[in-house]
């Protein structure tokens, strides 16, 4: 290996070996021995390191990434503010317990999150709790709404996921395989049909129509605390709602006395454009969940949330050992930093551009296979089909996936039935590169369809 900086990482692909290659086979080897089977990894090659775009791996191949961790490093792995933020804090201070002893990163983070969040005024102040992760911004974006609301249920959506904790495995659509074996599920959960353009025909209002009808009659809107909503469906498979579906969503939580909650912690932090994704379909939430991208990649999430619904916990109903670790928190600095200072967002609009341009040209090219493409800014996606047919084609995409592998570009799938290539790319990520990956894939389905 060379003394190169991890920044010295030229941009492109570059395949030395087999995929996996020989170092990562043994390294998966000593894994497998002490890692159980139920912690799967996509691809099995074993990382060494990254920036912007480009993972290395132990054999000295350099894959493209447009995953970034799931929609984590969407301002490019190992970015040089971020690493340098982090560093500064690690030699300052690296945990006091902010419920025990605090410090300034962690309010930091609650400025800039109460300052970017859509509704937040001097009027209607809201305010942050940090967390670690997503899963545990949804558990506690519930337990703020139960306790506000003194209500029991918790409506979400088909398609939706949440994470993999007890509460929110039992959220999800997907039964297998994030919950499957490990009941009793939680209670007082309703699942209600979303709005899934390319496949339901409807209009938004019509969609909301039939969400609201199905929580009023199963559930009860005033059983309800809050419903919890992916403004894009991330792991659903990108599903952007027909217009008008949110805020008829929105408003009809709002005459229930139902919290609001935007679920961003795929979607948000610049990723399609505006800070939250929310803000696309003007809709102002009563509580933001955030998490994956807004640390750069370090662990780190927030619930936003309007002061009157957040100030409702008793001192000690919220936190946790770790939540708003102060690296972390000064590592979002960075982000929001260049958010705030640089052309951040205007990536993310030209990487939607650029790359849901060449993928509709890929649309063209293979339509009997592509029903679908979608999504806003720097979360794209694309849906397979049967040719001429509605039915989800499973194993092309798996397929594309490994080939793409072969030549060193990381793709990732989503949907219910894993018909959905996503792309979560750094916003930094170069027009060139992007048509080279786009060419991987075209390459790919070429040779599938053969
Ligand atoms: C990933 C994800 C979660 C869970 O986040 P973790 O950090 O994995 O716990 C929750 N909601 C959405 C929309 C996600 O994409």
């Amino acid at each position: 290996m060379s003394e190169d900086t991890p920044t010295a990482i030229t941009q492109e692909r570059r395949v030395v070996t087999e995929i996996p290659g020989p170092r990562s086979r043994e390294l998966h080897a000593r894994r497998q021995a002490v890692v159980p089977p139920g912690v799967h990894s996509v691809l099995p090659v074993y990382i060494e390191r990254a920036h912007d775009s480009v993972l290395v791996d132990v054999d000295g191949n350099q894959i493209v990434d447009v995953c970034g961790g799931i929609g984590v490093t969407t301002i490019g792995h190992t970015d040089d503010a971020v690493v340098a933020a982090a560093a500064e804090q690690l030699g300052k201070v690296t945990h006091t317990l902010f419920t025990m002893t605090p410090y300034e990163p962690y309010v930091r983070v609650a400025e800039f999150l109460a300052k970017h969040v859509p509704g937040s005024t001097a009027e209607q102040p809201y305010k942050t709790l940090l967390m670690n992760s997503g899963a545990e911004a949804v558990e506690n974006g519930v337990k703020i709404a139960r306790k506000h609301t003194g209500r029991p249920g918790v409506a979400v959506l088909e398609h939706a996921y949440h994470g993999r904790t007890m509460l929110t495995s039992s959220m999800n659509f997907k039964g297998a395989p994030y919950a499957a074996g490990y009941g009793p599920r939680a209670g007082d959960i309703y699942k209600a049909p979303n709005s899934y353009p390319a496949r339901d025909g409807l209009s938004g209002p019509d969609a909301a129509k039939r969400t609201i009808a199905y929580l009023e009659k199963v559930a009860g809107a005033e059983d309800l605390a809050c419903l919890v909503v992916e403004p894009i469906q991330g792991e659903g498979g990108f599903i952007v709602p027909a217009d008008g579906y949110l805020p008829a969503l929105a408003e009809w939580c709002r005459a229930n006395g139902i919290v609001f909650i935007a679920d961003e912690v795929q979607a948000g932090m610049a990723r399609t454009g505006t800070v939250f994704s929310i803000e696309q379909f003007g809709v102002v939430p009563d509580i933001v969940l955030s998490a994956k991208g807004i640390a750069g990649g370090l662990p780190l999430a927030g619930i936003t949330g309007r002061a009157e619904i957040m100030d409702k916990s008793q001192p000690g109903g919220l936190g946790g050992t770790f939540g708003g670790n102060p690296v972390s928190c000064a590592a979002a600095t960075a982000v929001f930093e260049q958010i705030e200072q640089t052309d951040l967002l205007a990536e993310a609009k030209r990487i939607g551009d650029t790359f849901g341009g060449a993928l509709r040209d890929l649309q063209s090219k293979y339509a009997d296979n592509i029903v679908d493409v979608r999504g806003i800014g720097a979360m794209q996606a694309v849906e397979f089909v049967k040719p001429g047919t509605l039915e989800h084609d499973t194993e092309i995409v798996a397929k594309v996936i490994d080939r793409a592998a072969q030549q060193g570009v990381l793709l990732l799938s989503a949907g219910i039935y894993s018909n959905v290539i996503r792309f979560l790319p750094s916003l930094k990520m170069s027009d060139e590169l992007i048509a080279d990956v786009v060419a991987v894939i075209d390459e790919a389905i070429g040779a599938e369809l053969g």
